[in-house]
Order: C-alpha cells, then structure tokens, then sequence
C-alpha cells in the first residue's frame, strides 16, 4: 500500500519530490510544539495542479494528508497525528504580483512572510502582520493560523489583510473566494472562514493581501515600572490618546530573566513590568506623539521611561524582549506555552491568577506579550521527564484555560487550536456552535482527510 501510494505520487510531482527515508520524515514529523508524529511520505508539490492531483489520490484512497508550511506553528498544526502525507508548501515561493496602484499583493502560500514584507516594502509598501517568527514562517501557515504580531495594536492580524485565496479541496476541486477590490459583499464570506482554519478545510494555494504605504518614520520607547497593575494602567492611558504601532510587556519574573539584556543604566533599576511602545506614521506625527507619550509618563511616579536614540538603541531595546523565549530553559527544560487572551483591564486579573497558579502548582510560571491586545503568553516552565510536574502543568493549564474564560477571554489570540487545546475548545464556544463546525467541516471534507485530529478532538 505504501509503496503504491509513493509510486502514485511520484508520478504526480516527478522523482526527488517524494521524500520516505526515516531521517527525512523525521524532519516532518514536528513543529513548534515539539510532538512527534511520523508521516508516511512527505510531498513538495511546485504548483496548483500538483496539489489538487495529490488530494484527488489522498481522497481516492482514503489518506490523510497534513498542509505544512515552514512547520513553526505553537499548536501541533502542522503534525501528522494520523500518519499519512504531508503536504509540503515551502517550494510554492513565488511572488505573483505587485500591483503598487491597487496596494495589493498576489503571492503563492511558500512565500516567507518578511521576505514577502521587504519585497513589498521596495515598491513602498507595507505588509503589517508581524508575528515573531516572521523570518522562518510562510504567509501560508499565517494565513492558516490567523497569525498576527506586535503590529496587530494598530494595525490588525493577517486576517484584516487577506482579501482572497485560491484554494484546493480535499476532492481536488479548486475554488476562489474573496476580491481583489476595496468592498465587495457577493455570496458567504468563505475567505474569513478560510482563515485560522488551519488547513482542516482547504489547502490554500494562492493568496491576495491588501498593503498599505510604508509609513516613513518610527521611533521606540521602553518604560520600566513599578508594578504590573501601575504598567497595565498605563496601557489602558496611552491608548486612550495615542495610537501606538506595538504596545508589548514583560511581567516581574519575565524582566527577572532578560533584565541584564537592559541598557547599563537601566539595568540597575529594579522594576516590576517593562512595556515596550513603538510610534510610526509620517516625521511630525511620530515627533507630536512622542512629545504627548513624554507629557503622559512625566507626572507617573516610578516610571522610567528611555527613547531609543538610534537603530542600535532599538535593536538593544528590543534585545530584551527578544531574549525572552531561550532565557525561558534556565528555569526547566520544557515549557506550556499559551497565547490566552483576555479584556485589556483585566490583564492584572490574569497575571495575579498565574502567580497564584506558580505558588499553587510549584512550578515557574512567566507571562509576557501584546499588552495592547490583552493577548498574553503564559509559559508554564516544567521537566515533562518529571510525572508530577507534567500532572502539575497540566492542572495549572486547564485552571489557566477556566480563568481566561471566567475573565471573558479567547483561549488563543494567535497560535491557534491545533492539537493543544482541541479538548478545551467547546468550554469557549458552546456545544451548538462547536457542531455547526464540525458540520462545516464534513461539507468541505466529508471523508476527514485533510489534517485530521485538528480542532476537533
Ligand atoms: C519563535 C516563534 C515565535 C512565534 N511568534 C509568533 C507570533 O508572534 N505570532 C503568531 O501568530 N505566531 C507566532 N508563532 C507561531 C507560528 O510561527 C505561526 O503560527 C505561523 O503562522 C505558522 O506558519 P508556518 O509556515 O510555520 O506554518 P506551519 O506550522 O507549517 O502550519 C501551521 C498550520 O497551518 C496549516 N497550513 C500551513 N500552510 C497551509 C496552506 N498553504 N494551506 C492550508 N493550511 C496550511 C498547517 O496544516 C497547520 O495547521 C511563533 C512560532 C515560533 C517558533
């Protein structure tokens, strides 16, 4: 069976675009959430057709089949849990189309998202979704996560820019949805249905974002404060009369492991919460809301508050944050990472309740993340070799995953359901609306081939 079903791909995508050694199945057997599921062959399609020939076979003959894009993904998105193919879309990586006097891009789902963004930003033009890993992950696995980033303060998620997919079936058929125009309101909306659908749907071969002009300028503050809930308030202050381009936070144990990454200076500061804050726009605007930001802060007592001078400041300012994830295994090995997300004013509600679950459950917790958005990251740090610690985190998750809904929170802001939280998901939408979509999903999938034990448990 095995070996016919590589002989048929094979004859689809050519020899050498049919990977079976144990090695090279290994390599896509993980993602982000470092589980491990071997496939039973790995495929590299190089276009449309391709792809609709494999799902056409994968149908025929009953194969489950799992869309990969660069394999980043936080919630076992993109691991073959039920063997089978993957589906690898890295080599879908061209560029369609620029059309400057439309701001729009037409791109192939390989495309990785800052390549796409600096190709753009050479006719300029600006791609704002930002997530972390933007320098390794596709546009494709954004699209089919509904990624976002730093940037989503102000300028909104991957989903606020995708005006219209291709798509391939899981029988082979191959739909448009979308526009390419400003509006456009004909029939259901199945792009934004497309989106964050994480390839249990459709596999999406070609995709249409709106850009907007490269603003010119940028400028990069870091405020040190007293505590979480003087940092959160501020937050709430600073949204209320400006419109920052990334408004991210650091919690106490979070600045604990980064504070030596600090400017000299501000290193010696002992404080509790860091917020890191960007302004853009054009050179006037960003120089008035600077002044305003200062004016605001001065009179907050225990506030630091450090503009960077220069692109190495920034990059120095930013060091911190970005030294956050690998700082993380100085406290255990592995880590629970949650990207919850809960109501702006309610962000101290939540970073009490994990100090509480750390005390509770002995083990490190820290959180950090879009403060702007509420979208927090909580990293529950534990040696899965230790039984009680694994048992351990696993209560501190789930009693994480009540607090967030009892605070009027989503239990994902941006990494999406995946395998992670596909147990969890019906406490947040209802038993009704959790079968509408699984109903949805028969419709377009009635067989279950594409990416199986995904979102639904
Ligand atoms: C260090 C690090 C930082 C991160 N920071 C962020 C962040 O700031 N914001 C954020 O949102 N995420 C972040 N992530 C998570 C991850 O990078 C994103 O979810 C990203 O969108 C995944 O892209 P990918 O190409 O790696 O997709 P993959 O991991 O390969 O796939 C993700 C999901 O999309 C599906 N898929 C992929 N391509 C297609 C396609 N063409 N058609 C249909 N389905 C498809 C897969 O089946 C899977 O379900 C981070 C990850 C890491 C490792």
């Amino acid at each position: 069976m095995k070996r016919e079903l590589v002989r048929q791909l094979a004859a689809i995508v050519g020899d050498g675009q049919v990977a079976t050694a144990p090695e090279e199945l290994a390599a896509y057997s993980y993602d982000g959430s470092v589980r491990e599921f071997p496939p039973t062959a790995v495929v590299f399609p190089r276009d449309r057709d391709q792809i609709a020939a494999i799902l056409r076979l994968a149908s025929a003959t009953g194969t489950p089949v799992t869309p990969r894009g660069a394999g980043t993904g936080m919630a076992g998105g993109a691991c073959p849990v039920k063997g089978g193919i993957v589906l690898a879309l890295a080599g879908l990586n061209k560029i369609v189309e620029i059309d400057r006097a439309n701001q729009v891009v037409v791109t192939q789902p390989g495309v990785i998202t800052a390549e796409l963004q600096a190709e753009v930003a050479r006719h300029g033009l600006y791609y704002p979704p930002d997530p972390a890993s933007r320098a390794f992950c596709t546009i494709g696995g954004n699209v089919a996560c509904g990624a976002g980033g730093p940037a989503a303060v102000k300028y909104g998620v991957t989903r606020d820019y995708v005006l219209a997919l291709e798509a391939v079936l899981a029988d082979g058929r191959v739909i448009r949805s979308g526009v390419r125009t400003a509006k456009g309101v004909v029939g259901y909306d199945l792009t934004r249905l497309l989106v964050g659908s994480e390839g249990t749907l459709a596999v999406i071969s070609e995709i249409t974002l709106r850009l907007i002009p490269q603003p010119p300028a940028k400028t990069t503050f870091l405020a040190l404060c007293r505590d979480m809930h003087q940092a959160v308030t501020l937050v709430n202050t600073i949204l209320g009369q400006l419109t920052p381009c990334t408004l991210e936070y650091l919690d106490h144990t979070a600045l604990g492991l980064v504070g030596e990454r600090l400017p000299a200076d501000l290193k010696k500061q002992a404080r509790n919460a860091l917020l890191l804050l960007e302004l853009d726009g054009d050179r006037e605007t960003v120089a008035a809301q600077s002044r305003r930001l200062r004016a605001l802060l001065a009179g907050q007592e225990g506030v630091t508050l450090r503009e960077a001078a220069d692109p190495g400041e920034t990059a120095e300012l930013w060091a911190a944050r970005k030294a956050l994830s690998p700082a993380a295994f100085q406290l255990r090995p592995h880590k629970i990472s949650e990207d919850v997300v809960v109501p702006r004013s309610r962000i101290p509600d939540l970073v009490a309740h994990t100090e509480e679950l750390s005390r509770l459950h002995r083990l490190p917790l820290f959180t950090f993340g879009h403060a702007g958005d509420g979208n927090i990251h909580v990293n529950i740090m534990l040696d899965r070799d230790n039984a009680d610690e694994l048992v351990q985190g696993e209560a501190a998750r789930t009693s994480l995953y009540r607090k967030v809904l009892a605070l009027g929170g989503t239990l994902s802001g941006e990494h999406g359901v995946g395998i992670s939280k596909a147990t969890a998901i019906e406490a947040e939408l209802g038993r009704e609306t959790l079968q509408l979509m699984r109903e949805l999903k028969r419709v377009f999938d009635p067989d279950n081939i594409l990416n199986p034990g995904k979102i639904f448990s």
